[in-house]
Order: structure tokens, then sequence, then C-alpha cells
């Protein structure tokens, strides 16, 4: 763990294991971190977040800018430990450690942007000043589908504005973690400004970063039920929270759109790291009169998938990040069988030779899904497509805006028209239209409903770690 500057044990000497998804192997004993842990980490935070909120913004860009470099020149190494601990295939980490590395540069910038604002006040002899101010000591868990990505897209903004940060990643994915926290240690944070704490029990580190008086603001991604626990706690104390949370993100393809070239895109976005992505199309409803050549072209695509271990070359399917993940994929493809599902390839585990160690499932592409299914209301979180063809009476717009998610969303239509009226119609906090990868450090991203709260990139990332302030000034 990192606590005040130096990597340090857990209290008590624990340890928990970090193995490799695709081979059952052992890769590294981590710090098995509790809530005195925490509680360190958090006091480390606080006591360096004045000097730290004190710099010139110039001076914590440098460092952030560093930083940044640090993680492109590491990248191969980076994506090597990504790939070990979490599964993707090679070039989907060194994709995503450029993509983590984005928000270093983007906020790096952005920090010397935070403007405040005079505004024209009733009386003559008074003025009125907005400033914005960092939060305080910052909380952050994030989840191990994106090891780096995840963790830079609150730390980076949090650091711009002068926050300090404690930061609680996934069980199953420390390791990229401790990368990123020697990257902000060797670009020259202060000590204490950012703190890792890694450990096998969420539960007690959570309990601290929600009881902690210390503590001003949690950001948290990952599963919706987690999260809503995490926001009640949190109200306790009326700490600011961010919510990035799960999606079950429709994928829409109109009768106008070339199936094909929808069935490629479909077949990028819903296989990209497994199906485990919180904006993995989980409903692609394509209209009846294509979706023919759309099945055809995607089961084509989807079966000539190779699934294995993300360091050999060629891999598109890496392994799921684990036995629960696996049954949960089994459970939803056999409910949608049982109740009349085609499957059109795929729907069983993978457990030829070297797979049967790992955790691996076909890539699955299921016709005729109706709304009785479990799959079409729970997030799948892995290789399957789900498709549902729908008619020319049928209001699609409402069938995609019948779940309780709200974060990506998808259009594929060439008629301007319908694409402007299904991007203002879609509760969604992001519509692709188009676009399967509609995500940029510039741009917010964040989600509607049980979705979320808040938004993490672009500018409107930085004011998730910022109070308003007014002064009124009587001259
Ligand atoms: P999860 O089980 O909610 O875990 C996420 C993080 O919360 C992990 O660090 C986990 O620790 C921690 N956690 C779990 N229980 C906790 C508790 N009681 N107190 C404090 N922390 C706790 O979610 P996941 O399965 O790892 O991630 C998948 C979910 O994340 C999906 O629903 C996906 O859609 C969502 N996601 C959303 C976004 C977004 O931007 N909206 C991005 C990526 C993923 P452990 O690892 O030790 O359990």
């Amino acid at each position: 763990m990192f606590i005040d500057g130096a990597w340090c044990a857990a209290e008590g000497g624990r340890a928990f294991l970090v193995a490799n998804p695709a081979t059952g192997e052992k890769i590294a004993d981590v710090p098995d971190g509790g809530r005195a842990d925490a509680a360190r980490a958090i006091a480390a935070a606080d006591a360096a977040f004045a000097g730290w909120a004190g710099m010139t913004a110039y001076d914590r860009s440098r460092i952030l800018y560093r930083a940044w470099e640090l993680m492109i020149a590491r990248k191969v190494d980076l994506a090597r430990t990504m790939t070990a601990e979490q599964g993707k295939p090679l070039r989907a980490a060194a994709n995503e450690v450029q993509y983590a590395a984005d928000f270093l540069l983007w906020y790096a910038e952005e920090a010397k942007r935070v403007y405040g604002e005079t505004i024209p006040a009733p009386r003559g002899d008074q003025r009125f000043i907005v400033a914005h101010q960092p939060v305080g000591v910052v909380a952050a868990i994030t989840p191990w589908n994106y090891p780096s990505s995840m963790i830079t897209r609150k730390v980076a903004p949090a650091l711009a504005v002068g926050c300090t940060v404690v930061l609680k990643p996934a069980e199953a994915t420390p390791l990229s973690a401790m990368e990123v926290f020697r990257i902000l240690e060797e670009a020259g944070l202060p000590a204490g400004v950012a703190n890792l704490v890694t450990a096998s029990d969420p539960a007690p580190v959570g309990e601290e970063f929600l009881e902690n008086p210390l503590v001003r603001k949690l950001t948290f991604t990952g599963s919706t039920a987690v999260g809503k626990r995490l926001a009640r706690g949190a109200a306790e104390s009326l700490k600011r929270v961010s919510m990035e949370l799960g999606g079950h993100a429709p994928f829409i393809v109109l009768k106008d759109a070339d199936p094909e070239h929808a069935a490629k895109g479909a077949a990028l976005v819903k296989f990209l790291n497994t199906g485990q992505a919180c904006i993995s199309p989980n409903r692609m409803f394509v209209h009846r009169d294509i979706v023919e050549p759309f099945l055809e072209t995607l089961t084509g695509r989807v079966e000539r998938m190779r699934a294995g271990n993300g360091m050999e070359d060629g891999i598109a399917i890496g392994p799921l990040v684990g036995e629960a993940a696996v049954a949960k994929v089994e459970r939803q493809v056999a409910d949608a069988a049982a109740r009349g599902a085609r499957v059109l390839c795929g729907g069983h585990r993978l457990m030829e030779g070297a797979l049967a160690r790992g955790h691996f499932y076909a890539p699955t592409v299921l016709a005729d899904v109706t709304p009785e299914m479990l799959i079409y209301r729970e997030e799948t979180f892995g290789p399957v497509a789900p498709v549902i063809a729908f008619d020319d009476g049928d209001d699609v717009l409402a069938m995609a805006n019948d779940t309780a998610y709200g974060l990506a969303s998808y259009v594929y239509t060439n008629d301007l028209r319908a694409a402007m009226r299904l991007f203002e119609g879609l509760r969604f906090g992001i519509v692709g239209i188009n676009d399967i990868n509609p995500t940029a450090a510039a741009a917010p991203f964040g989600g509607m409903k049980q979705s979320g709260l808040g938004r993490e990139g672009g500018h409107e990332g930085l004011h998730e770690y910022l109070e308003t302030k007014l002064g009124g000034f009587s001259i």
C-alpha cells in the first residue's frame, strides 16, 4: 500500500493473493488493508490537503503532466500487468493504458482553467465573486474491469483542483493500481496527497470512508447495488458522492441502416473486454426487415473470435473475472433458451485444454429475445449479444427506455430526423449515433436513473471535486 508517501504493509502484516483469471496461477501477494489502514491514509490525506491545495495550479499541472509522460513511456509494461491480473487481450490493455493516461494529460491542462465568476449585484456598494475551491479529502473506490482508467478518471481531476485522495482499488486488480501510484510518486507528488489502500474485504475500508468525518467526498465506480449502499452511508454525514454504476445499453438499428455495418459495430462494442463493460449493449433492437442479414454478419464475426490467454496473439475474448461471473452468464443464457431464444453461436463454457484452468465462456449470439427473459433486464457483464426484432408499429424508443438503467445507448440510422429524435428521447447519459465509442477524456461520462450520479471526464469531471463559494463584498 502507499500511505503518506511510503510503500507499506497492512497493519498486522496480512496479505491476499492475486491470480491470473486466464490460468488460475498466482501472480502476487498484496497487503490486505483494513479499517485502521484506511484511517491512517485518510489522516495523511488530510494533513497534506492544505499544502497541496495551496500550490499553484501550474505546479499541480506539471506533476500530472509528468505522470502522463511516465505512463505513456511505460505503456507496454502496464498493459502486461493488466492482462496478467485482469485477462483482457494485450492490445486492449494497451488501449486502456492510453485512455488512463489521457485523463492525466487532460486534467493537467484543465487544472489551469478552474475559473470563477463575478456577478452584477443588486446594490451599488455590493460586489459578488464566485470562487471554486477543492472539496477536501476524497475517498475513491474502483472496479476491476478497467483497472487503470477508472483510477485516473477520478484521481486526475481530484488532484488537478487541489483535493487529496485515498483510493481502494478492486480486490482482483490491485497491481495496476500500484503501477499508477508508482507513477504518481515518481512524478513528484508530495507525501500524503494520493494514498492507496488495497484490501480483500472492501467493507471495513468502505465503512471508514463513510464514517470518517475528514472525508468530504466519496467517488465510486462499480455495481448499482453497492453504489446504493454506499450512497445511503454517505447520506449519514452528507458527504458528496459521485456514482458511476451499472448499465443495460440498448443498441438500436433502424430500418434504413446498413445491417452489415451495424453488425460489425455491434460485434466490436459488445465483446470488448469480454462484455465486461458498463457501456456494453445488453439489448440489440433490430428492425425485422434487416434482422436476418444483421444476425448473419454478427454471428459470422463472433464465431471467428478466439478465446484464450490475452498474452497470446490473436485473442479477442479473454476470461471472465471469476466463477460467479461465468455462472451468471450461464444462468441468463439457460433462462433465455428455456423461454424460446435461439442460440445462434456459443451458449456454453469453454473447457478445452488450457481454457479449463480459467473462467472462459464462448462468445454467444441470442436471437428472438423477449422482455420476459432475465437477460432483457439484468446487466449481463459477459460475452452474450441478445437480439430483439422490432416492427414498424413498435415504439422502439419506449422499448429502449424501459429499463432502470441509463448509462450508454447506441443508434444506427442514416435518417437525420430519426437520429435527432432518438438522441433527444433516449434517457441515457451517453448516446452513440452510428458511433460505438462515444467516450474520451474530454467528454462527460456518466449515467441517468440507476446508472449513477455525476459525470467523469471533461470539464464536468472537475466540478465533481469543487465547492462553489459566493463572496459578497460591501465596499
Ligand atoms: P462492485 O462489486 O460494486 O465492486 C466495485 C468496487 O467496490 C470494488 O473495489 C469492490 O471491492 C468495492 N466494494 C464492493 N462492496 C463494497 C462495500 N460494501 N464497501 C466498499 N466497497 C465495496 O462492482 P464490480 O463487479 O467490481 O464492477 C462491475 C460493475 O461496475 C458493473 O455493474 C459495471 O457496470 C460497473 N461499472 C460502471 C462504470 C461506469 O463508469 N458507470 C465503469 C465500470 C464499471 P472488491 O473488489 O474487493 O469487491
